[in-house]
């Protein structure tokens, strides 16, 4: 039988509600109240599962640059340049996905790729810098 959930989504912290067989799934023996602890909305599971996609085809580029880099290619140059192309793509639309999500003005700097270009190896924490600066935008600046 479906009962009514309340849950608070563990990014937002918005409180939700939606339907579900919860006799179902303890017989199944889930563990409803850590399920429920662990929910997200719709918009904040979107958000980030397609940053983390975005992140991963990032990841697989920077791979592809250090390995070149490793092994001194013989065309490292066109293989830095098609990933300086991907890179400069991906991180457009990972800017756009973050800005979107704190209702900033999109924002996107070259420099976001050379740092990237210049230690992929570090791309992770590039990343990090540039979602935390985002995130901790004046409330002022905010447009909806
Ligand atoms: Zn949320």
């Amino acid at each position: 039988m479906n009962q009514e959930i309340t849950y608070t989504c563990r990014f937002c912290k918005t409180t939700r509600t939606f339907e579900a067989d919860t006799e179902g799934a303890i017989k199944l023996g889930m563990n409803v109240g850590l399920w429920i602890k662990n929910l997200c909305c719709e918009r904040c599971g979107n958000y980030h599962w397609e940053k983390k996609k975005t992140i991963w085809k990032i990841s697989k580029l920077c791979g592809v640059l250090a390995i070149a880099r490793n092994q001194c290619s013989e065309d490292l140059k066109d293989v830095e340049k098609v990933v300086d192309e991907r890179l400069t793509v991906l991180t457009k639309k990972l800017a756009h996905l973050v800005c979107d999500y704190h209702f900033v003005q999109r924002t996107w700097d070259r420099e976001f790729v050379d740092s990237i270009m210049q230690c992929p190896d570090k791309f992770y924490a590039v990343i990090k810098v540039y979602v935390k600066g985002i995130s901790e935008i004046p409330r002022e600046n905010i447009v909806i």
